[in-house]
């Protein structure tokens, strides 16, 4: 996809940390330098976010996600990672080219990435009455 920077750097145009590629995912170091180790997992082929992928292509990011996750505890000395995904511009999502955050984690590390949410305004029940599937 044109003007995607993240098509950019799996067509090599612009250069990337890597950590892991395969023919469908690519594993790269977060320029943002606000945690080590922040990494991003891409699909090669352009979406613009879960809502859009196919299931082909979600499943492949699932399995490099995982993979690069066990490798950040099974090799690297992690004890555990987080995972975050933003979808559209009010969910936070600035790259419109879908993609995972993993974050390694350490005992006692002082990092927080669970949001402080300002409590919920209505009725669980009023809650489940909308959300329901079916
Ligand atoms: P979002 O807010 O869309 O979930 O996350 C986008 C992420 O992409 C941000 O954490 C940002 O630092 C990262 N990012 C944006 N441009 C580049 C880039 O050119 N290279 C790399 N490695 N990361 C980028
Ligand atoms: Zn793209």
């Amino acid at each position: 996809m044109e003007n995607c920077i993240f098509c950019k750097i799996i067509n090599k145009e612009i250069p990337c940390y890597k950590i892991y590629e395969d023919e469908y995912t690519l594993a790269f170091l977060d320029i943002a330098k606000d945690v080590d180790g922040h990494t991003l997992v891409i699909p090669k082929k352009h979406c613009t976010n879960i809502l859009d992928a196919d299931e082909e292509t979600i499943n492949h990011l699932m399995h490099t996600i995982q993979l690069v996750s066990n490798h950040y505890i099974n090799k690297c000395g992690y004890a555990g990672i987080n995972i975050l995904n933003n979808n559209n511009a009010c969910a936070e999502q600035s790259v419109m080219h879908l993609h995972f955050h993993i974050i390694p984690r350490n005992e006692n590390d002082q990092i927080y990435v669970y949001p402080k949410f300002p409590g919920a305004k209505y009725p669980i029940e009023d809650t489940l009455k909308k959300l329901k599937i079916n």
